[in-house]
């Protein structure tokens, strides 16, 4: 019993918002969670001596499940800035993000970010893409669950425009399902990925960053790299 307790103390509590291919996303028929991120997160924790264990936490719900104490770390394509800097603390940066936006195929009057006033765009609750959509004049923002919700909005015509994480939404578009949608060049803002921890553990952070580092040192950062974003 002693044993099974040190295992059990070894663990990770990882969060993660489940619906953001392709850092965390499930397919069916698959147990395990799939993903940049998932791959990332478990060799974090293998070389921390430790096993990731994830839970699936809605976007908006992660830094209230990490104050709360409910896991120890968030990896879930969470973009490092300020506002969140107040309620916890971040790892060195692990990838390079930024915001575009998916219009129907047929749209003509939405080519950048510029041409949004006047017009409805969907984003995810609690993320930077919605914050920013917020921050736009003339702009009615419908913030989603999930991407998927924004993308289904979209192709129905409750939105114009979705605004998202660009590798997400190069992901989607290049999705079979997605059809009858593209992808904008235009992007609005240059975001770093962290992995979110309580704001006093100091300790957890040094040894994440030391994992981190490990992990690009010895080349295992960029084989998850090229497994999920190729060259
Ligand atoms: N990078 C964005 C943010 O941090 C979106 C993250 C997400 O939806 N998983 O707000």
């Amino acid at each position: 019993a002693g044993g099974d307790q040190a295992k059990q103390a070894s663990k990770l509590r990882v969060g993660a918002s489940i619906d953001f291919a392709p850092f965390e996303f499930q397919d069916e028929g698959q147990k395990d969670y799939q993903g940049f991120d998932m791959d990332l997160i478990r060799a974090v924790a293998k070389e921390m001596g430790s096993e990731a264990e994830i839970q699936n936490i809605g976007f908006d719900g992660l830094i209230p499940a990490l104050q709360a104490k409910n896991i120890d770390v968030i990896i879930s394509g969470m973009t490092i800035n300020d506002e969140r800097k107040e309620k916890v603390a971040f790892s060195d940066p692990y990838y390079q993000s930024g915001l575009t936006m998916v219009v129907r195929s047929d749209e003509e009057n939405i080519k950048s970010f510029s041409d949004l006033k006047g017009h409805k765009v969907a984003a995810q609750i609690g993320t930077t893409g919605a914050k920013m959509a917020k921050e736009m004049e003339g702009v009615t923002v419908s913030e989603l669950n999930t991407p998927a919700d924004c993308f289904m909005e979209l192709k129905a015509g409750g939105v114009d425009a979705v605004i998202n994480d660009r590798p997400v939404n190069d992901y989607y578009i290049n999705q079979s399902q997605a059809t009858g949608v593209k992808t904008l060049a235009d992007r609005l803002s240059a975001e770093d990925y962290g992995i979110a921890m309580a704001k006093d553990n100091t300790e957890l952070q040094q040894k994440i960053n030391a994992a981190l580092k490990k992990l690009h040192d010895n080349g295992e950062y960029d084989k998850i790299y090229q497994k999920w974003f190729g060259a």
